[in-house]
């Protein structure tokens, strides 16, 4: 299977991990791959189509993403809210 590495930011917090920048991508050079240049068939494949990701991680953060962090409030607001 091939692999394309991504870069980007882990949130320990909540296991997010934001990609910036894709890297390079790994040619596994199988037929039965259907990601790779070799990918020996046209059309009713099974083959798996997405390349394995390969995670650089540039920066780790403890916290939670803002994703993450607005959710959490939202919730916590809205459990004490009376609409
Ligand atoms: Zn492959
Ligand atoms: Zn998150
Ligand atoms: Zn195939």
């Amino acid at each position: 299977m091939c692999q394309q590495e991504v870069y980007g930011n882990l949130h320990q917090g909540c296991g997010c991990f934001d990609v910036i920048y894709p890297g390079n991508k790994l040619d596994c050079g199988q037929p039965n791959c259907g990601t790779s240049s070799a990918h020996a068939h046209r059309a009713y494949c099974r083959c798996p189509k997405q390349p394995q990701e390969s995670r650089r991680i540039i920066n780790l953060f403890r916290p939670m993403c803002d994703r993450h962090k607005a959710a959490q409030w939202e919730a916590a607001v809205g459990r004490r809210g009376s609409r």
